[in-house]
């Protein structure tokens, strides 16, 4: 099959979703969304069972429709966006495409050429939306292929069922660390390791604070003010309900990080070691761009410069999603709604 577009936007989640709204919204372009998964809600569909998003659903929303509340929880579950994310394709009547993967992309004369493993489609523009839960990232940690116990990524945990009564070692100091390690304080023997000492938000900031605060920041960024520092200048975790018990429980106490891993366990730069079953690891994520490897456009950490959400050396390209390189919070359900709209706009006016 080979199908031609205005526009062909990869990835069918959240960041995906808001590009097809705005596309939408534009009028008089052809567009198409391709998502590798089967069914609606990219990344939300993996999330391990307790996790509740850090805002209330109104403010964890995409542009055109507020998410509902979901009844008796101010801070809705992964099910509950799923849900909301399979709604509003339908609502909006976006072109997703499932169970579509792109391979490639590659230059083609006035087009660019998009290779899946279900044909190839040629667009005038692109917008690469495919996030980075496909890319979980694991530290060179000396020995960790001689562990003789198992080891996950946070990708693979779903709940403390799996744990009840072992030795388990929970690796990384950010959002998904804590709430792993709040849900297994309980009925594990827990290690909590992070890289610098653990730093909990105060208990009344939540995603809507860093929200505003991402705002203000931009706006003191673009009026040319001082910088007072990104979100994590706030601190790492948000003590959403189950981390603040567990932290206020004493069950949330990070030791330092480890030198290195041995066939039993891991072991500190003192010699002092701990003995598990289970190493898990919430060392976060990268961005999901192997598909542009052929645009030749990587640049320092593995990143594609960018201006705004357009690729700096190839202008028919927008990133959408992946973090703060490309638009302040668009790694969130409320944040990707501006440079969604950003993306959308430059994309309609190039083909103009
Ligand atoms: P994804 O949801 O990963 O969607 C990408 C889509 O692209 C997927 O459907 C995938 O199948 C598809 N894809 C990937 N590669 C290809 C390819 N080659 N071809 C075709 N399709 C492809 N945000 C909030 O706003 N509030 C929160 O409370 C919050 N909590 C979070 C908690 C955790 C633990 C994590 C990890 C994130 C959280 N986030 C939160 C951040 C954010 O909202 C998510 O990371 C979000 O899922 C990113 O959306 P996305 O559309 O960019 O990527």
């Amino acid at each position: 099959m080979s199908s031609s577009l205005d526009v062909v936007v990869i990835g069918g989640g959240q960041a995906g979703l808001a590009a097809g709204y705005h596309l939408r919204r534009l009028g008089g372009l052809d567009f198409a969304v391709l998502d590798a998964h089967p069914a609606p809600g990219g990344a939300w569909q993996h999330a391990w069972d307790s996790l509740h998003l850090f805002s209330p659903a109104a403010y964890s929303s995409l542009p055109g429709r507020l998410m509902p509340p979901q009844q008796g929880e101010t801070y809705p579950e992964a099910a509950h966006v799923v849900d909301y994310l399979t709604d509003y394709e339908q609502r909006y009547e976006l072109p997703v495409h499932r169970p579509v993967r792109v391979q490639a992309v590659r230059r083609d004369g006035a087009h660019l050429r998009v290779e899946t493993d279900s044909g190839t489609w040629r667009a005038r523009a692109v917008v690469s939306a495919t996030g980075s839960w496909s890319r979980p990232f694991l530290p060179a940690i000396p020995g960790r292929d001689a562990f003789q116990g198992r080891q996950l990524h946070t990708v693979e945990y779903r709940t403390p069922g799996e744990f009840v009564g072992m030795r388990v070692i929970v690796v990384g100091g950010g959002n998904s660390g804590a709430q792993v390690a709040a849900d297994l304080a309980y009925d594990t023997d827990l290690t909590w390791v992070t890289q610098r000492p653990a730093r909990f938000l105060a208990d009344d900031i939540d995603g809507r604070a860093l929200f505003d605060h991402a705002t203000a920041r931009r706006r003191a960024l673009d009026e040319g003010r001082t910088d007072g520092g990104g979100v994590a200048s706030l601190g790492d975790i948000v003590a959403v309900p189950p981390v603040r018990e567990a932290r206020d429980a004493g069950l949330l106490k990070a030791q330092p990080m480890f030198t290195r891993v041995t066939g039993t366990g891991v072991e500190w730069a003192d010699g002092t070691r701990a003995e598990a079953d289970v190493i898990i690891w919430c060392t976060g994520f990268r961005p999901a761009l192997a598909h542009l490897a052929p645009l030749g456009l990587r640049g320092p950490r593995g990143h594609i410069p960018t201006r705004g959400t357009e690729a700096v050396g190839e202008p028919r390209l927008h990133l959408l999603g992946y973090g703060d390189w490309t638009g302040p919070a668009s790694a969130t359900l409320v944040g990707v709604g501006r440079p969604a709209r950003e993306a959308a706009r430059a994309v309609a006016a190039l083909l103009r």
